[in-house]
């Protein structure tokens, strides 16, 4: 199967080529086609998966080949929306708008908050074909009256669980309150909750449906590894880890920004150097941060999950969960970001003794046995007892829904809201509200 056999244009394939990609992945090989023929599409897919050519090349090739008349100022209409749930998701599928958009005329811009909103109203007023988006900034300018969506044609909600758990499901509602009837609908989601179905049968005509293989039945090539560790010797660990093994790019992943600043802190007292990514930082702090890590001049980059969710690192040697997660799934999500496109790729957990029903939760969704490990100098405490979870950073406060809710979405068999009894007897803090908004 080649892409030009899927139906598209000479300059799209040319583009892709340039790329390096010679095959479709699965989930291109079955979404370019349904696009292409122009009804709605419900697709099972997770980053890695190469999703995003899957809607980005057919959106190409319908906008160049279907011309419409400009708005009456004679500025180009906005034809496409494509909303995702993070400001680096935005920014990574809008640069692929660009990589394969490359022998076509096709203008595209991205827009998140964080950042100026000057140049974006300026950019919109030079025209846009297709608009790569997060909901609140979005929402921002059409409360300002700086974007006209009445000419959507086709609306993509990509990774649109996560958007859900993030709370934005009014948001998405607004903004499809301003799009015109008439349009095409393609939502992409990694996992399909009852909320997804709902929002699904609402927005979707008659889709297509396709469904490719979940990351965790597929990715044979991660190796997963977990050690047993005292929850207070678990820097040490890493550190111990990092320099005798001689790891080089490593993706950190904490339960909370707290815990994820004070890492990358710990660590570059240790003498390796570590930044820290996650909410509160600001746009610059993160794409600074990102872009070193990619160029190998930052040696670890500690984050947390919603701030690494989407985030396109191709061949990531090296995962560690330095806390569990507590939603099962977003492990899956984590060791993802290692073992992309065939490359061998290692995951580690350093796994303390409140850890260890979320390493039952993990096991159970993932069907695969995860037998602890013990390194020498490192052997836990046998008689340690669990203590209860801190799920968030201290100090934190939910704001109107845009926080992820701890311990949302769909952990199998475990407790409501996210609070973990421990082993220990006494529930973890339970979650403070705020789901789903
Ligand atoms: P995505 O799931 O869209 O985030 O894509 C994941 C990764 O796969 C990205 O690094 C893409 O550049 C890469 N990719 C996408 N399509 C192909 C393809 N057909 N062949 C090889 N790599 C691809």
């Amino acid at each position: 199967m080649s892409f030009s056999a899927l139906g598209l244009s000479e300059e799209l394939v040319r583009a892709v080529t340039e790329h390096g990609y010679t095959t479709p992945t699965p989930i291109q090989a079955q979404a370019i086609p349904a696009v292409l023929a122009g009804g709605d599409l419900l697709a099972g897919a997770q980053t890695g998966t190469g999703k995003t050519a899957g809607f980005v090349l057919p959106i190409l090739q319908h906008l160049t080949t279907v011309k419409v008349p400009g708005n009456a100022n004679g500025r180009l209409p906005l034809r496409t929306l494509i909303l995702t749930p993070t400001r680096e998701l935005a920014a990574q599928v809008e640069e692929s708008v660009r990589t394969y958009g490359k022998y076509v005329k096709i203008k595209s811009m991205v827009m998140f908050g964080g950042v100026g909103i000057h140049p974006q109203i300026d950019g919109l007023r030079r025209g846009v074909d297709i608009l790569v988006a997060t909901p609140g900034r979005l929402l921002d300018h059409v409360g300002q009256g700086t974007i006209d969506l009445s000419r959507i044609e086709i609306l993509v909600l990509d990774e649109a669980d996560r958007m859900l758990d993030m709370g934005f499901l009014k948001d998405i509602k607004r903004v499809l309150a301003l799009l015109p009837k008439k349009r095409q609908n393609l939502l992409f989601s990694a996992t399909f909750s009852e909320e997804i179905k709902t929002l699904a049968d609402s927005l979707l005509n008659h889709p297509a449906t396709i469904e490719v293989a979940r990351r965790n039945a597929t990715v044979e090539a991660i190796q997963q590894r977990v050690y047993a560790v005292d929850r207070d010797k678990k820097r040490e660990m890493l550190t111990h880890l990092i320099t005798t093994r001689k790891w080089t790019q490593i993706l950190v992943f904490t339960r909370t920004k707290h815990g994820a600043n004070r890492l990358a802190e710990q660590l570059g007292k240790d003498g390796i150097t570590a930044m820290a990514i996650h909410g509160n930082k600001s746009q610059s702090a993160r794409t600074r941060a990102l872009s070193e890590f990619k160029e190998g001049r930052l040696h670890v980059l500690v984050a947390t999950d919603i701030a690494a969710r989407g985030i396109d690192i191709d061949q990531l040697p090296h995962v560690v969960n330095y806390d569990l997660p507590n939603v099962a799934e977003d492990y899956v999500h984590r060791i993802g970001r290692t073992g992309r496109a065939g490359a061998g790729g290692e995951a580690i957990s350093l796994v303390c003794v409140d850890e260890d029903d979320m390493l039952t939760d993990i096991e159970r969704l993932t069907r695969k046995q995860l037998p602890k490990e013990i390194i020498a100098g490192f052997e836990p405490d046998p008689h340690a007892r669990a203590q209860p979870i801190q799920l968030r950073s201290p100090g934190h406060r939910p704001q109107g829904g845009r926080g992820r809710p701890a311990g949302g979405g769909g952990r199998p068999g475990g407790a409501p809201g996210g609070a973990r009894p421990s082993t220990g007897g006494k529930p973890a803090a339970r979650r403070s509200g705020a789901r789903g908004r």
